[in-house]
């Protein structure tokens, strides 16, 4: 089989996956995987100039194109740095991040977009080294280029602070013979036309969702131990392997209570379960006039502004709903292209009065935004501070179990907790909104908008107005919610 450095990869974790793409692709679940490849390669971009002047070998859908193109530039210079560099040795295709070439020596670097080293770079860079070595090349270093995630951007970005170098050549040393192995293997499984029975393990999940999980556990009961919420996969695997799959024999087992109730709901139709007198103390805790608050953020592996990390969540949005003597709307979005926080602070401390009490779903998420901004404003500081220190979360009855239905599946996320308690009001349903229906829909659509002609920003930007107006707007019905089942 021709083997690529992803399909190496995926091979190692799993050499059925790379089975079922040849033999049956059509049972591959559609991971959108859109927004991961755009920040791989603005990484990329920004990592091949650690290196100064380069040459890039551009992509071709002929890689023989591409590997010609590599042994060009090879012969033409004595010492040179070579992005995309491509080789093949036997079926074994390879595209070299960085290549350094020095006095006919080579050293590689890899570059990820994440900002740690993880198991599955040393694969990956072991298989590009044994293409290299086993074509002759004498490379002498091999390194992994990552994100350094305290970098702080102040003023141009300063690309040797930005990015961390791992010298990763005696890991990758130590590995050649098995990656020998694993390509044999792997070879010899895709010969064959007769599929494989293989059980769920770690491997179906780490250290990537596997596609082909719907397909591979087709047979198991409907209700099966990989539907409980919020338990570890390993103790998932650990009554798998048991043979203990099925909601019914689970229930006989030590599992926690919190996952026996997921069971016992959704088995038995139980009514739900309402915790009046806990809903009663956590509602008396919160004053009028009301606040109901949710950003929009979106991240960037390599920072545009000043005083941003790679990763920082930047808020760009908010929707805010209040009640006085009636319920009342605010909201703000940022124009595009431009540093948001500034402006966005001011209109929050516009828009939310001192010491009032502030509904957040999951609220750690806002108060961090608010924190952050905080600590960058002086002059807003004591207002934000005032809002973040007044905040209260819409999550907690969920979160506690006092308010359950069979509905939320085990989970207390407002995605499902809000079908849970409306199951049939269309108005709550986020499936019925226009162009963006999740927050990372709303993130790429903000990112995306200055490329916009005027026409399509601002229907762009009426649909990020209504998406983050119903996330505030869905607070406010479970608010209400909880006030009519208390009667
Ligand atoms: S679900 Fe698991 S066993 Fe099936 S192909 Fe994926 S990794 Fe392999």
């Amino acid at each position: 089989m021709n083997l690529s450095k992803s399909r190496y990869t995926r091979g190692i974790q799993c050499k059925k996956m790379l089975w079922l793409e040849k033999y049956k692709p059509e049972e591959m679940d559609n991971i959108n995987n859109e927004s991961v490849f755009e920040t791989g390669n603005m990484v990329h971009e920004v990592a091949r100039y650690l290196f100064g002047e380069h040459i890039n070998i551009d992509f071709n859908s002929n890689l023989e194109e591409m590997i010609k193109n590599t042994y060009l530039t090879i012969d033409s210079y004595k010492d040179v740095v070579i992005t995309e560099a491509s080789f093949k040795y036997l079926n074994n295709f390879c595209s070299v991040d960085i290549l350094v070439k020095k006095n006919n020596k080579y050293e590689l670097y890899e570059v990820k977009s994440s900002t740690e080293l993880k198991d599955i770079y040393i694969k990956d860079i072991s298989y590009q080294y044994y293409v290299l070595n086993s074509l002759g090349m004498n490379v002498t270093k091999t390194s992994l280029i990552h994100l350094n995630s305290n970098y702080v951007r102040h003023g141009n970005l300063e690309l040797d602070k930005l990015f961390t170098f791992e010298d990763v050549t005696p890991d990758i040393l130590k590995l050649q013979d098995e990656v020998k192995t694993n390509i044999e293997d792997i070879d010899k499984y895709m010969d064959s036309e007769i599929e494989e029975d293989k059980k769920i393990t770690e491997n179906c999940f780490k250290p990537y969702p596997c596609p082909f999980f719907k397909y591979c556990t087709r047979n198991l009961p409907i209700n099966n131990i990989f539907d409980i919420a919020s338990m570890r996969t390993s103790s998932k695997l650990k009554y798998y392997d048991q043979g203990i799959c099925d909601f019914k024999d689970l229930l006989n087992t030590d599992i926690k209570d919190d996952y026996k109730m997921q069971i016992e709901y959704e088995l038995y139709d139980k009514e739900d379960y309402i915790d009046k007198e806990y809903i009663k103390g956590f509602l008396k805790e919160l004053t009028k006039p009301l606040y109901f608050l949710d950003f929009e953020t979106f991240q960037m592996p390599i920072p545009l502004y000043d005083d941003v990390s790679p990763y920082e969540q930047i808020p760009f949005q908010y929707s805010l709903h209040y009640i006085e003597d009636k319920l009342y709307h605010k909201e703000y979005l940022a124009k595009p292209n431009i540093d948001p926080r500034r402006d966005l602070a001011e209109h929050l401390v516009n828009d939310i009065p001192l010491n009032v009490c502030t509904l957040a779903y999951n609220m750690s998420f806002e108060k961090t935004v608010i924190k952050k901004l905080a600590s960058l404003y002086p002059d807003l500081h004591d207002h934000l501070m005032n809002i973040h220190d007044n905040i209260k979360d819409l999550m907690i009855p969920f979160k506690y179990k006092k308010y359950y239905n069979k509905l939320m599946k085990g989970s207390y996320s407002i995605k499902y907790v809000l079908p849970a308690l409306f199951p049939d009001d269309e108005s709550l349903n986020y499936h019925n909104l226009d162009l963006i229906h999740n927050g990372s829909e709303a993130m790429n659509s903000y990112a995306n908008m200055g490329n916009l002609s005027e026409e399509d920003m601002e229907y762009t930007r009426e649909r990020l107005l209504r998406y983050c107006e119903l996330d505030t707007y869905a607070m406010v019905k479970i608010y209400e919610k909880l006030l009519e089942v208390i009667k």
